[in-house]
């Protein structure tokens, strides 16, 4: 094969499509084609925002267990064939991270939720009592709320966010997409060269480039700006949606795999 050795994948809107009723949908061929390259030495892992309990949810309807998940855009966690494990200090640092800067943003966060809470139909959404995240109406309303927290996050260097369509998770600076499969590719001594990664929406961009994958690719619905950087960085925009884009893709770059 051309060297893959780890693929990088989103999960809502990449590998699964849109839900009808309880179901989504999932592309004929995608998870033969997963099976195929695991059966060939390739690892794999989920790239995502859903937490761990989203992903264990997400995978009572995905009938495949990947190597290892990336969650929340930030942690990584190794199947250990009954449950996920952290793997090194990462997750310590990272929540760490996390917590020092949610007690520094504070005055942010106040500004923001007051501003989301008078101005947008938007919803703050809370983890433990703390304001991590909003949920937008709209596209054009998240775009709002996004311009409003750049005008005022100067004072707080560290803090950025993830957006993901209508959702957004804020977050310490270091950590995203393309930080957190570093950390894994660094444990695991794989390299970018022998990375493939797939995603669709805003918040994957930070692992859509070549310094954390010489693979890239995204399905036909992905946003505008990810298939920018997907064609900027010689990747595949494929023609078919989510899973089937992802199956194109990975017949696309590994013709003698399949
Ligand atoms: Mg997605």
């Amino acid at each position: 094969m051309n060297g893959i050795k780890l693929l990088s994948l989103d999960f809502d809107g990449t590998l699964i499509g849109p839900w009808n009723g309880t179901q989504p949908e999932i592309a004929s061929g995608l998870i033969d084609s997963l099976e195929h390259l695991r059966r060939r030495g390739v690892l794999i892992a989920l790239n995502t925002g859903r937490t761990v309990p989203l992903v264990d949810q997400a995978l009572r309807i995905f009938p495949f267990v990947p190597d290892y998940a990336l969650t929340a855009e930030r942690e990584v966690y190794r199947w250990e064939g009954r449950h996920w494990s952290d793997v090194g200090g990462w997750n310590g640092r990272c929540r760490e991270a996390h917590d020092d800067l949610f007690r520094e943003a504070e005055p942010l966060l106040e500004e923001i939720r007051r501003f989301v809470e008078r101005d947008t139909e938007a919803r703050p959404y809370y983890e433990d009592g703390l304001l991590v995240g909003v949920v937008a109406k709209t596209g054009e309303e998240m775009d709002r709320i996004q311009r409003f927290i750049a005008g005022r996050q100067a004072c707080c260097p560290d803090f950025s966010s993830q957006r993901n369509s209508i959702y957004l998770r804020f977050c310490h600076r270091a950590y995203d997409k393309g930080s957190v499969l570093n950390e894994l590719q660094r444990v695991l001594t794989i390299g970018p060269e022998e990375t493939f990664a797939a995603g669709d929406n805003f918040n994957d961009l930070p692992m859509l480039k070549r310094s954390c994958a010489r693979w890239l690719a995204c399905p036909a619905n992905s946003v505008a700006e990810v298939k920018g950087v997907v064609s900027a960085g010689d990747g595949y925009v494929a023609e078919g949606a989510h899973g089937y884009g992802v199956v194109e893709a990975l017949a696309h770059f590994l013709p003698e795999a399949f």
